[in-house]
């Protein structure tokens, strides 16, 4: 059989995407390879489909259990035999497993690093081993996002395993870490592919927004126009994970937290309650990470900034695995930024860190297209605007924005200097508080010359002035607004300065239907209307109901993407139905049957 052929038959799709049939003809001939691709790209195969075409049994090296578990899930949903070895396992498994990989009877071992080591010299001698892989490889390197030092004892593999190839797999793209994860795990003359770090089925939305209630507000009409899709929302802290969960869940929402504070067994049932769908929304601090390899999430939602690029690209990459298109969201504040600076500092690789954090600064602010700013952060170069991010979709109106950013300047001069962007807000909108009072700022000539600009906008102006360069953060004195010379410049009329128009909140999210409709949706529960929409329903309800029966989540059955050609296609045959979007052979003789009669009795009850 051909990669391709394999391709078709066991994953039931109908062609390589980018680099992936070059990677897999390569690691096939025995060579080893370092492979970059974003979250979603598709890494899996690349490993898959050799383990399948050469001789023997595949280890594949994976940091987390859930990751393994369900890797092996959908390995086994398309008639492939797989494994999985680690601490989870009872010995009585563990011994099954031995026997069947002595046997040849495993293409693919999934294993933790820390039972490799102790695995090895039985698999050396008694398994056929056929590659490595080394998934999420860059937890080997320190220069990663994510160290793990079990990680670091894989580089005498080759030794142990000489002429197998190893493959390295990983979504982490800069240099540093590359040449790091080919240095520890000495790979032999390894060839590097670096796959597409595009995404379009992504959309991009910034919404510069700190107050809970408005980010609350937002929040709720993007889930209500989900229906009942699932989400992440990130937070940075665990105090507003379980808030933001608490007010979700108030609003109806089927809703939870996860986060380090929790205990080993709860995080487990708020992992498989997502995964199985009994819950919509989980907000999760970075710890919900790597182990959610879901491909139906619908949206992920920053409700704080990220502290670097690589961060947030890798967390909205775990919404719409499926190529379906899905939706992100990253609020954008003040306050988070000097939360995030003062974590950096305390970071002990503070000139890394503050240069990481003013990058996504950067995006945040950006005025072009922001899937470019992204793509030219990952080395791939773009100069064509992509039509899904809110910049494309609401290209930046500047004006001259002199005046306004002199009122600011002057209110902060009144004071010394010694306020932050909360007070300053405050004395600009003439806002009467006891703290204004006990200094003396309501009697400042500057108090309530902004009233007219509502406070949101505000905020959005100095955030702009603080990215331009006109005032600065005095981290190490309470965080004290300061103004730079250039700042001065605009204060005394030496300089003029542009300002752009702060985005409407309904432009704060691509829509699909009138605002009316809208409205109605973020309070009435979603119903589907049109008969593929009830279809689509249907369908899912009948996923679940197998998933629940086979105890998997509902995504290693099918992908939403597969349902959605189900629905578009309508097959009522066998043959019809064998040519839906990942349905392989596997898939095709198990459910068949009972898809395509659901579906035939659907169109009959229609008419
Ligand atoms: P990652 O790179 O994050 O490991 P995966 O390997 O999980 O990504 O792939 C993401 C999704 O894309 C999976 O649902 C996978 O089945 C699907 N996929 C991979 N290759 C193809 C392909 N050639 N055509 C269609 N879908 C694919
Ligand atoms: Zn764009």
């Amino acid at each position: 059989m051909t990669p391709l052929d394999i391709l078709r038959r066991y994953y039931g799709y109908t062609e390589f995407r980018p680099m992936q049939a070059e990677i897999i003809r390569h690691v096939t001939a025995g060579h080893d390879a370092l492979v970059l691709m974003p979250t979603g790209g598709g890494k899996s195969v690349c490993y898959q489909i050799p383990a399948l075409l050469r001789p023997g049994t595949a280890i594949v090296v994976s940091p987390l259990i859930s990751l393994m578990k369900d890797q092996v899930e959908a390995l086994r949903a398309n008639g492939i035999s797989a494994e999985a070895m680690n601490s989870a396992n009872d010995e009585g498994l563990n011994a099954h497993i031995r026997t069947a990989c002595e046997q040849g009877e495993v293409k693919l071992l999934y294993i933790s690093p820390e039972r490799l080591l102790s695995e090895l010299t039985w698999l050396q001698h008694c398994v056929q081993v056929s590659m490595i892989a080394i998934d999420e490889a860059h937890c080997i390197s320190q220069w990663g996002h994510d160290f793990r030092p079990e990680y670091t004892q894989l580089g005498g593999l080759h030794a142990t395993f000489p002429n197998v190839p190893i493959v390295a797999l990983t979504a982490t793209a800069d240099k540093l870490t590359r040449q790091d994860i080919v240095d520890q795990l000495r790979l032999l003359q390894p060839r590097l592919f670096v796959g597409s770090f595009d995404r379009p089925n992504l959309s991009l939305t910034v919404s510069k927004m700190g107050q809970k209630t408005d980010k609350l507000r937002v929040i709720r009409q993007l889930i209500a126009r989900h229906g009942d899709d699932s989400g992440i929302i990130y937070c940075l802290a665990k105090k507003t994970c379980e808030s933001v969960a608490e007010e979700l869940r108030r609003m109806g929402f089927r809703a939870d937290s996860y986060h380090a504070g929790l205990s080993a067994a709860e995080r487990t049932r708020v992992q498989d309650d997502f995964l199985n769908d009994r819950l919509q929304v989980v907000c999760a601090t970075i710890a919900f990470g790597m182990g959610i390899d879901k491909s139906n999430v619908r949206f992920v939602i920053h409700y704080n900034l990220p502290k670097s690029i690589e961060n947030y690209y890798q967390e909205i990459g775990r919404a719409g695995r499926d190529g379906l298109p899905a939706e992100t969201l990253l609020f954008y504040s003040f306050a988070d930024v000097i939360t995030l600076r003062n974590f950096a500092y305390d970071s002990g690789q503070q000139t890394l860190n503050l240069e990481k954090l003013s990058r996504m600064q950067e995006y945040a602010e950006s005025q072009v297209c922001r899937r470019r700013i992204l793509l030219n952060y990952f080395g791939q170069a773009t100069d064509q605007p992509c039509h899904n991010c809110d910049v494309c979709h609401h290209p930046p109106q500047q004006f001259d924005g002199t005046l306004l950013i002199q009122k600011a300047l002057s209110a902060m001069a009144r004071t010394q200097q010694q306020v932050g962007i909360r007070m300053l807000i405050s004395i600009l909108r003439g806002a009467f508080s006891p703290e204004i009072t006990e200094k003396g700022y309501h009697t400042l000539p500057t108090f309530g010359v902004g009233r007219d600009v509502p406070h949101r906008d505000w905020n959005d102006y100095l955030l702009q002035m603080l990215q331009m360069g006109y005032i600065e953060i005095a981290y190490d004195e309470h965080n004290h607004l300061r103004i730079t010379p250039l700042g001065e410049d605009v204060l005394y009329g030496r300089r003029k300065a542009a300002l752009v128009v702060p985005q409407k909140e309904e432009a704060a999210a691509p829509r699909k239907r009138t605002s009316k409709a809208q409205k109605e949706e973020a309070k009435a529960p979603y119903t589907p209307t049109t008969t593929d929409e009830l279809l689509l329903k249907t369908l899912k309800q009948l996923r679940l109901d197998i998933a629940q029966e086979k105890r998997v989540p509902a995504f290693v059955i099918m992908s939403d993407r597969t349902l959605q050609d189900m629905v578009e296609r309508k097959p009522t045959t066998r043959s019809a139905f064998a040519e839906v979007y990942g349905i392989g052979e596997h898939k095709c003789e198990l459910y068949y049957e009972i898809f395509t009669t659901a579906i035939t009795s659907f169109l009959q009850n229609q008419h």
